[in-house]
């Protein structure tokens, strides 16, 4: 799979700091290994500083360079879409008021603190529901703001979750991560540690570091949550991140965006949500594209959404079967949908939609 750097040494190819070091950022490098759309050349200009690019060599890889609708060259290289007047007249910067009283913190759900810990990402995807902070460069926490963090966690008995995101968190040097993590495991109240990092899909050679993974399960329990959105992208590399953080006690689950063009298609999403089980992922939740500026040409209708939840029910295995969800603006919070099997009741009397077709009259009296 390794395509346009099947030269490249395996020891390079393997190394995290060699995939982000040499990541594609320019128009002129990325048009050494694909002949680009007139759309694409003016995106990469248009966006500059707003929307930058970064394409990991390895995520790179698994484009195919024939064709410009591929599903993962659409997530990855800017079009002037982005910026027309058409895109940028819908949706805000930030559409869930995700900025708070302190630097990186929403703290929405009682029991539950999201802290974002840097704003760098190997890859910054298309349809990002933080686009607004690409144009901050890449800096990490300081240490300072990582201790008014922990502060509030302290003053907050009622947080019992803390949900680490960026940027990519996992980005940060191990000697960080451990500070972040050890600072966290401080606070007794707070049980678990989520960590949010698409790493396993954008590059899963992350994982191959066994200091990483000894400093992750030192500070067990903690679940990770990542962003697989095509079956594409799950590849004998990313399976094997996926092994390597299983095999240290760490639950993976998976949020899928529903994007436009990329997966809006059941037979898609069929495909990934069984390639994800293949791999021990468990598919939690199918997102909603959210109206965020410079991202809404991703959008599609909740209609298809329930298309595709209804074609998955009965042809994959219940584990592979995520929470179709709308995040509502505003901070209001998550909402699951789900096509409505209840056609019809009278008293105790169901009329139910079979999985299978055809309707079921069912009563079920209760005590
Ligand atoms: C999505 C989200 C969470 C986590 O919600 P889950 O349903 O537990 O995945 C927590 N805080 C914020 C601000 C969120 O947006």
């Amino acid at each position: 799979m390794r395509g346009f750097f099947r030269n490249v040494p395996v020891r390079l190819w393997h190394s995290y700091h060699w995939q982000v070091q040499n990541r594609i950022r320019t128009k002129e490098e990325l048009e050494r290994y694909i002949k680009l759309t007139k759309e694409e050349k003016e995106g990469i200009e248009k966006t500059a500083g707003l929307y930058p690019m970064a394409i990991t060599p390895y995520y790179l890889s698994l484009i195919n360079p024939e064709d410009p609708q591929d599903p993962i060259r659409l997530q990855a290289v800017p079009r002037a879409l982005e910026v027309d007047e058409k895109t940028q007249a819908h949706g805000e910067p930030d559409p869930f008021r995700e900025e708070g009283a302190i630097p990186g913190l929403t703290h929405r759900y009682p029991d539950r603190a999201l802290f974002t810990l840097t704003t760098f990402c190997a890859v910054y995807c298309r349809h990002c529901m933080r686009k607004r902070i690409f144009k901050e460069g890449e800096r990490a926490r300081t240490k300072e703001e990582i201790d008014l963090f922990v502060e509030y966690l302290k003053t907050h008995e009622e947080i019992r979750e803390v949900l680490l995101s960026g940027g990519e968190p996992l980005s940060l040097s191990n000697e960080k991560l451990h500070y972040v993590l050890s600072r966290i495991r401080d606070v007794p109240h707070v049980e678990i540690i989520r960590i949010g990092t698409r790493l396993p899909v954008l590059a899963p050679q992350r994982f191959y570091d066994d200091e990483l993974l000894d400093i992750l399960e030192k500070h067990a329990p903690i679940w990770i949550n990542t962003h697989f959105n095509h079956p594409r992208e799950i590849t004998e590399e990313s399976a094997t991140a996926v092994e390597k953080l299983l095999r240290r006690g760490m639950p993976v689950n998976n949020q899928t965006v529903l994007l436009k063009g990329i997966n809006d298609d059941p037979d898609v999403m069929l495909r990934l949500m069984r390639e994800l089980l293949r791999i021990k992922v468990r598919p939690v939740y199918l997102f909603h594209c959210d109206p965020v500026k410079g991202a809404i040409h991703f959008r599609t209708s909740v209609e298809k959404g329930l298309e595709i939840m209804e074609y998955l029910r009965g042809k994959v295995s219940g584990m592979g079967i995520p929470t179709y969800a709308v995040d509502l603006p505003g901070g209001k919070g998550k909402v699951p949908l789900s096509p409505s099997y209840v056609l019809d009741k009278e008293g105790d009397t169901y009329v139910f939609r079979s999985p299978f077709g055809g309707l079921v009259e069912y009563a079920i009296p209760h005590a």
